[in-house]
């Protein structure tokens, strides 16, 4: 069982069609307790990555999301794009050039993709960021695969941590980004970089499993 190209290209259409469809929610979230542009910034981000499918026609998986990493930096701005532009661009570097991915090259190169956010961004679990969404979701992924689950079950089991992780952010107070400056007026408000964070595994669940159980 393994993922290709198309499957990787595949997601990318759905997660950025997931993305625009959710903007105006996204934005709501960022209204609520930061500057109101995440989803108008993750929907120009991602269109930008659709104007770039033609020319992923002849590149294979690692130069794909390097290069979807590299435009989100150019194009989304804010604290969000750097760090989307990290994680698509370590992931890029992990996969190097294989041609096909296993479950376990996926997992290492999301856990390589979420180093690099926390990396760069210094954000830990509890500080109300994507951190609060990415690190469960991939945790749960490992989990699933080390039990000896299948690429299905992993992602699935990713997904809904994932979700567990947004949710678990609206108690927290922010300690990073734009949302720190209100300190406890944080709390009671869901993230909204957590929010987009969790579409990624989101539209993965919904676009790869059942194919591949
Ligand atoms: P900006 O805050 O610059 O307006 P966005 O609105 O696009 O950028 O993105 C805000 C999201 O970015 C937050 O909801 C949070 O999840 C994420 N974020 C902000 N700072 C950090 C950080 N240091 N580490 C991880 N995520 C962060
Ligand atoms: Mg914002």
């Amino acid at each position: 069982m393994t993922i290709r190209k198309d499957d990787v290209l595949e997601w990318l259409q759905v997660f950025a069609a997931e993305v625009e469809a959710q903007s105006h929610h996204l934005t709501a979230l960022d209204a609520a307790i930061g500057d109101g542009d995440h989803g108008a910034n993750m929907a120009r981000g991602f269109q930008a990555v659709r104007g770039k499918l033609p020319e992923f026609a002849d590149k294979d998986i690692g130069t794909v999301l390097k290069t979807v990493g590299m435009t989100l930096v150019s194009t989304v701005g804010g604290a969000s794009g750097p760090l989307y532009g990290t994680l698509f661009m370590q992931m890029g570097n992990a996969v190097g050039h294989k041609a096909e991915l296993s479950a376990a090259d996926w997992a290492a190169a999301l856990e390589s993709g979420v180093e690099g956010v926390i990396n760069r961004g210094k954000a830990g679990p509890g500080d109300k960021t994507m951190v609060d969404a990415l690190v469960p979701a991939l945790q749960a992924l490992k989990q699933s695969l080390a039990a000896g689950g299948s690429f299905s079950a992993g992602i699935e089991a990713a997904a809904s941590a994932c979700r567990e992780g947004m949710l678990a952010t609206i108690p927290m107070v922010a300690r990073k980004g734009r949302a720190s400056y209100l300190g406890q007026r944080s709390a009671g408000h869901q993230d909204p970089g957590a929010t987009s964070a969790c579409l990624l595994f989101q539209t993965a669940a919904r676009t790869w499993s059942g194919q591949r159980a």
